[in-house]
């Protein structure tokens, strides 16, 4: 395998999954930089989705692998490599619809709490009121925070994904995968998470964001990569993307002008 320099968080490489004869994701190599914001665009059906994926341990690669500092993820559970710091937003919302809106939020920060990281004694046990102050506040930056204690299943599309947010915060994770996190949001909405996403830049947190607005992606990634049939056409700074004109040509179509 490739090395991987020390600035790199994640690193996906020589990644390849086929779905019977359809090739979603061909010779991926993904290096995600820590602390940096990376966004992956790229047209419905790219493969952006199915590397996520991959990523968090849902859908095993065809071949290749994903190495997340120092540790090889490829062939551990969904759970265990959440444990190891990796979060996720998904593209539909996964939530428990009869708890309310704030037991939401603190349900993942006592699993966080109760498993594989209780045998790490230099860790300060959070208690119960900590975690549900936590919550609380995020719910507040969120905007949720009036509608606490009602069901998590009644809430709209749109705030069902900004509480999934706030689930995956709450696990204070080093890396925080995105699928496409204001779909199905108003522009009200969408400004207000991308407010909070802004935040999380600030606080370091290394991300990685799949986003179909130009205007989001634009405002929020340091780096951005292009999908494109299961391959990565072009990869670098905003600035160079935009300019790429193979970018321009199979997915852009002249919307960056
Ligand atoms: P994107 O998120 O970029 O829109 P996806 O990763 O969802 O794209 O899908 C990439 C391709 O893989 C599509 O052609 C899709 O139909 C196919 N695909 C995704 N998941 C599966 C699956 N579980 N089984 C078969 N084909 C799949
Ligand atoms: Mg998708």
């Amino acid at each position: 395998m490739t090395q991987t320099p020390a600035n790199i968080v994640l690193h996906a490489a020589d990644v390849h999954k086929h779905f019977g004869g359809l090739k979603a994701l061909s010779d991926i190599d993904l290096q995600i930089e820590e602390g940096k914001t990376h966004a992956i665009i790229g047209p419905n059906g790219a493969g952006k989705s199915t590397l996520l994926n991959v990523i968090i341990g849902r859908i095993p690669p065809s071949s290749g692998a994903v190495v997340f500092d120092g540790t090889v993820l490829t062939g551990k559970a969904p759970h265990e490599i959440n444990q190891l710091g990796i979060s996720r937003v998904f593209q539909t919302p996964e939530i428990f619809a009869d708890l309310s809106v704030l037991h939401n939020v603190m349900a993942p920060a006592f699993a966080r709490r109760d498993g594989a990281f209780k045998i790490n004694m230099f860790r300060s046990v959070e208690s119960e009121a900590e975690i549900r102050e936590q919550a609380g506040a995020l719910l507040h930056d969120l905007g949720l925070y009036e509608r606490r204690d009602g069901h998590a299943g009644a809430l709209s599309r749109g705030d069902k994904r900004r509480l999934e947010l706030a689930m995956c915060l709450i696990q204070k994770p080093r890396l925080l995968l995105l699928d496409e996190p204001t779909a199905g949001m108003s522009r009200h909405d969408t400004n207000t998470t991308i407010e909070l996403l802004r935040k999380i830049k600030m606080s370091g947190m290394t991300k990685v964001i799949i986003e179909h607005d130009m205007h989001v992606v634009f405002s929020l990634a340091d780096k951005i990569s292009v999908l494109a049939q299961g391959r990565i056409i072009a990869s670098g700074l905003p600035g160079e993307i935009k300019d790429d004109p193979r970018v321009q040509e199979a997915y852009l179509g002249g919307a960056l002008e």
